[in-house]
């Protein structure tokens, strides 16, 4: 096959993924037409290329994933970024949440905690024209450097909310809704998605939402 109707197959698949997320509740058109836009084979290796537009998780090195298209799209939805946005993603992976959140025009700052997976990710994102900032580290220390973020999107599981991030939320004002945090939190058993928005200097409102499953966060700020 040459590359011309290899491009043409990936497109077609990824307009069937979009479909069969549309069934499975994801609703928010804006999230849809990212995850139309963002080529996902060019995120995983190229002998998984085949699997790239099936829902499902796939090894991307260190025993860590690329999620779930209707985990990345379920997150995104609950984060809903507004163009400009700041924000905060924690756990880079294959980079393929953070060139979402770029298609939908946010401003992202993404964290990794394995650098040779960081490395990797910006190459890609680089090639591909999705402009990010990023940084090797340990993600549940936020980056206050950067804060306040109207976002923050945590793609690993979290024994519990780690407290930098909550500080590091955008406070309301006339201009701004409050900052919101999208969180997996539980055990390794499962992870019950969580947003917390702010509402004021020291109020917070929390949602719990269904149960998922996701490779571990690991960090000091626990
Ligand atoms: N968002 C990724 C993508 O689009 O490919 C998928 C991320 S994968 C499910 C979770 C990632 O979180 C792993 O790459 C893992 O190394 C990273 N991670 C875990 N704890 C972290 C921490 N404290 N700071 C930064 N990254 C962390």
């Amino acid at each position: 096959m040459n590359a011309d109707s290899q491009e043409r197959l990936f497109q077609r698949r990824r307009a069937a993924l979009v479909d069969e997320l549309r069934e499975k509740g994801i609703t928010d058109e804006r999230v849809l037409a990212a995850i139309g836009a963002v080529p996902r084979h060019a995120f995983v290796d190229p002998a998984l290329r085949h699997r790239a537009y099936r829902d499902e998780a796939l090894p991307i090195g260190l025993q860590q994933t690329i999620s779930q298209p209707f985990t990345v799209a379920y997150q995104t939805m609950m984060l809903d970024p507004r163009k400009d946005d700041r924000i905060l993603e924690i756990g880079t992976g294959s980079g393929y949440q953070a060139a979402v959140l770029c298609e939908m025009g946010a401003r992202v700052f993404t964290i990794e905690r394995h650098k040779p997976l960081l490395d990797r990710a910006v190459q890609r994102l680089e090639r591909l024209g999705y402009r990010v900032v990023a940084r090797h580290g340990d993600g549940t220390l936020g980056w206050p450097a950067f804060a306040p973020f109207d976002g923050i999107l945590v793609t690993a599981g979290a024994p519990e909310v780690p407290k930098a991030l909550l500080e590091q939320l955008r406070e309301p004002d006339e201009h701004h809704p409050g900052g919101r945090l999208v969180i997996p939190v539980g055990d390794a058993e499962g992870q019950r998605m969580t947003r917390i928005t702010r509402t004021g200097p020291d109020r917070y409102e929390r949602e719990e939402t269904h149960v998922f499953r996701f490779v571990p966060l690991i960090g000091e700020g626990l």
